[in-house]
This record gives C-alpha cells, sequence and structure tokens, in this order.
C-alpha cells in the first residue's frame, strides 16, 4: 500500500523540464500597452477570432500581435505566451478591482522566494 509520504517523493515532471514559464515574466517590461493588453486576453484561452471581437481588430492583427508577443517575451508558442500570461496576470493587469489581483496577492505571499 503506497503511504502519503511515499507519494510526494515523486519527482515533478513540471520542474523537470528545467522549462519555468514564470521566468518570462522579467521580459513582459517589452510589451506595448496594447501587446499588454492582447497578451492579458491570450491568458483567457480565447481564439484568435474571440480575440479579435473583443480587441475591435482584425483577426491577422491579432496574429501579428500574438507572434510580436511571443517573440518579444522569448517563447516559440502562443501556448507559451499563454501560460506566462496566465502566471504573470498580477504584473500585467492594471486594474486594481480585478479580482485575480486578490488570488495573485496570496499567490505572492505563499511564494516571495520566486520574484
Ligand atoms: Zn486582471
Amino acid at each position: 500500500m503506497t503511504t502519503r509520504s511515499e507519494a510526494v517523493e515523486t519527482p515533478c515532471p513540471y520542474l523537470g523540464t528545467g522549462y519555468d514559464p514564470r521566468s518570462a515574466a522579467g521580459r513582459l517590461e517589452s510589451l506595448t500597452d496594447r501587446e499588454r493588453e492582447v497578451l492579458l486576453l491570450l491568458g483567457t484561452g480565447l481564439g484568435n477570432r474571440q480575440l479579435a471581437q473583443e480587441l475591435g481588430i482584425a483577426d491577422r492583427t491579432v496574429k501579428a500581435h500574438i507572434a510580436n508577443i511571443v517573440c518579444k517575451i522569448g517563447q516559440e508558442t502562443r501556448t507559451q505566451a499563454a501560460i506566462v500570461s496566465a502566471l504573470a496576470h498580477d504584473v500585467l493587469c492594471d486594474d486594481p478591482s480585478c479580482t485575480r489581483h486578490q488570488v495573485a496577492a496570496s499567490d505572492r505571499h505563499r511564494g516571495s522566494a520566486v520574484a
């Protein structure tokens, strides 16, 4: 029978990749205001068509923004950029009433060594 302490010793496959999407957070300052907005929306998991509707721009403009963002923050795919967005929401989002900030604040408190 497997005990709980044995289960905890299983190496985390996430850490095994040597890749940490949080490392991209330091590159977010290179983004324009519009790119930050696109990246925030990308973190919701919406597709290009829905992003275009939200932003009131053409699909191809969304694609161009995302290509620039992926490059600027040192990622290879939009999926990686979306993960960065989700993890760095509190860095990207300026809205003090955003409910995601309250969640992020408690995360930040727990993981203060990360920054
Ligand atoms: Zn927010």
